[in-house]
Parts: structure tokens; C-alpha cells; sequence
């Protein structure tokens, strides 16, 4: 069984006329959880299972958990996910949608993470958000899909949270033998932990996260993720949260799709016609999606002096 789908992969009429370049979209945005997430976790929660894992556990109170808890109920596989106290209640809806059983525990995300892998008894699977490499084997689908539409992008843009979106799209570009595509990894101003970590050389952990994109909010990067900058080109580029903001309003009134913030900061590398994008003339955008804003929550942001 797959769980995730395979998305469309589209020209941005908008995005194209905009910098004088042909840009595309995989609009990841559509998989059935909101995000490209189910990519990996699917493909996790699948191996897991024929491994003889009985529950599913996660941390997550965002995509990540969306995804185990939606991969749990079309697996006939029970899901609990730990949130902390912060967590919106529009994210608890959608886990329960989903039919997982949602544990709300501590202050913070640490706190409901340790009180999670707490719970993981022998027969259950703890599915990380972003540090797994079958995470990055499934994310790597999205490659896959574009090698056999034929079509060959000459530089990707790509959000970075924790960083398994871009391991897996990295990884999906060497399996394609397309070692030689350059990667754009977005993140925003005050979540810019794969930033921090090339301009150390080694991952660092960020004090706090500051960015209203909360999906790009991993303090540190995984391990991967910082190894692949230095076996492959990849660009680190950090927009502000406004940049981001204006990029979900205008993707929706040019596409009628809503993503997150966090998917945003990706689509404005292309909307501001970043000097990134100078030298190439086939760029494709990975439209990572997100679930967990709201239309209101993106205005009411924008609009504030002081976001966050
Ligand atoms: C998780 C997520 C990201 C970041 O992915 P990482 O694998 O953590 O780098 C970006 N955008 C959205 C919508 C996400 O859900």
C-alpha cells in the first residue's frame, strides 16, 4: 500500500512571469494530511508495521503527527501523539479527526517528547518528525515523481525545519543521478537552524525559535542535513516571516491552494525573484503545504507590528 499520493506537478503561470524564469510546482500541498510529510512517515509507519509494531507514537502536534495519525487510521494501526499545553485546538481537531488519541502533557514540546518516548513500550513505534532515514527514503518519492514526468529542474527550493525534507529530496535527486541539481533550503529569520549550522560547520542548537513558521521551528537540524551540504550544492537562503506571509496570500489567490507559513518562505524565494535564482531557467518549487493555519491566523499575523 502507498499512503501518500502522487501530487501534480505544475508550471506557475504567476511565479514564471514574475522572474522571467520557467518555475514549477509540486504541489505537495495536496496530500490527503496537508503536507508532504506522509511521504516518510507513511513509508515508517508501514515498515514499522511489518515489523510487528502494534500503536504508533509521536511528539508532534503539527504535520508530522498529522501524518502518523493519518498513515495509523488507513493502517488500522492505534496512534496516540503527545502535545504540549501550547498546542491550538484546531490542531487537536485534526488529530482527532484522524482518530488518534491525543495526549495533551507539559509546557513545552521537550516536555510532551520525553513523556511520549516515555509511553513507547516493546510493540510500539516512536516516529520522529525529521531524524529517520526512512523518513528521507520516503520523502525522496517527490524526486521520483519528477524524473519520470520528464521534466529536469536546474535548481530546487525547499523549506528546512529539521531538515528531513531536504535530506530525502537529496537524496531522491542522487538516486535519479541528478547529484548535480543545486537545492535552495529556505528557512525563516528566527527558525534558521540549517543556516546556523553551515555557518559553524557543525549543527547548533538554536536558543529559541522566534518565527510564526512553528513547522520550521526544530532548534537543531538533523545530522543528515548538515553532512549533505557538504556532499552536495545546497544554498542556504533565510527570508523574513512578512516575506513568507505575503507568499501563502499570494499562492492562494494565484493558485487557490492555502499552505503554512512554513511553506511560504519557499514560495517567496520565487515571488520576491530572489537573485538566488539568477542563473537558472528551469527552477522547481517543492510546495510543501502544512495543515495547521488558518486564512484568519495568516491576516491576523501580517497585519501585526509584532509577530509573533
Ligand atoms: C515539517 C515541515 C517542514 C520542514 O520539514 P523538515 O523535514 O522538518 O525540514 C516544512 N513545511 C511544512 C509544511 C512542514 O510540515
Amino acid at each position: 500500500m502507498k499512503l501518500h499520493i502522487e501530487t501534480p506537478l505544475i508550471e506557475s503561470r504567476a511565479m514564471s512571469v514574475i522572474t522571467g524564469r520557467s518555475v514549477w510546482i509540486k504541489l505537495d500541498a495536496l496530500q490527503p494530511p496537508g503536507s508532504f510529510k506522509i511521504r516518510g512517515i507513511g513509508h515508517a509507519c508501514e515498515t514499522y508495521l511489518a515489523q510487528g509494531a502494534r500503536r504508533f507514537v509521536s511528539s508532534s502536534g503539527g504535520n508530522a503527527g498529522l501524518a502518523v495519525a493519518y498513515a495509523g487510521r488507513r493502517l488500522g494501526v492505534p496512534v496516540t501523539v503527545v502535545v504540549p499545553e501550547t498546542t491550538t485546538e484546531r490542531a487537536k481537531e485534526l488529530l482527532q479527526l484522524e482518530n488518534a488519541e491525543v495526549i495533551v502533557h507539559g509546557i513545552s514540546w521537550q516536555e510532551a517528547n520525553a513523556f511520549a518516548q516515555s509511553l513507547v513500550g516493546a510493540s510500539d513505534a516512536f516516529l520522529h518528525p525529521f531524524d529517520d532515514p526512512l523518513l528521507w527514503q520516503g520523502h525522496a518519492t517527490l524526486v521520483d515523481e519528477v524524473f519520470r514526468s520528464g521534466l529536469k529542474p536546474d535548481a530546487v527550493v525547499l523549506s528546512v525545519g529539521g531538515g528531513g525534507l531536504l535530506s530525502g529530496v537529496v537524496e531522491g535527486l542522487h538516486r535519479n543521478g541528478w547529484s548535480d541539481i543545486p537545492v535552495f533550503a529556505v528557512e525563516t529569520a528566527g527558525a534558521a537552524s540549517f543556516h546556523a549550522a553551515v555557518r559553524a560547520g557543525h549543527t547548533v542548537e538554536l536558543e529559541r525559535i522566534t518565527s510564526i513558521a512553528t513547522s520550521l521551528g526544530a532548534k537543531r537540524v538533523c545530522e543528515k542535513a548538515f553532512q549533505w551540504s557538504k556532499n552536495h550544492r545546497i544554498h542556504s537562503v533565510v527570508v523574513s516571516d512578512q516575506s513568507a506571509l505575503s507568499a501563502c496570500e499570494r499562492f492562494l489567490a494565484d493558485h487557490r491552494i492555502l499552505v503554512e507559513p512554513a511553506c511560504g518562505a519557499s514560495l517567496a524565494v520565487a515571488y520576491e525573484n530572489a537573485s538566488e535564482l539568477e542563473s537558472f531557467s528551469n527552477i522547481l518549487v517543492v510546495v510543501c503545504g502544512g495543515a495547521t493555519s488558518t486564512i484568519d491566523q495568516i491576516r491576523e499575523w501580517k497585519s501585526s507590528k509584532h509577530a509573533p
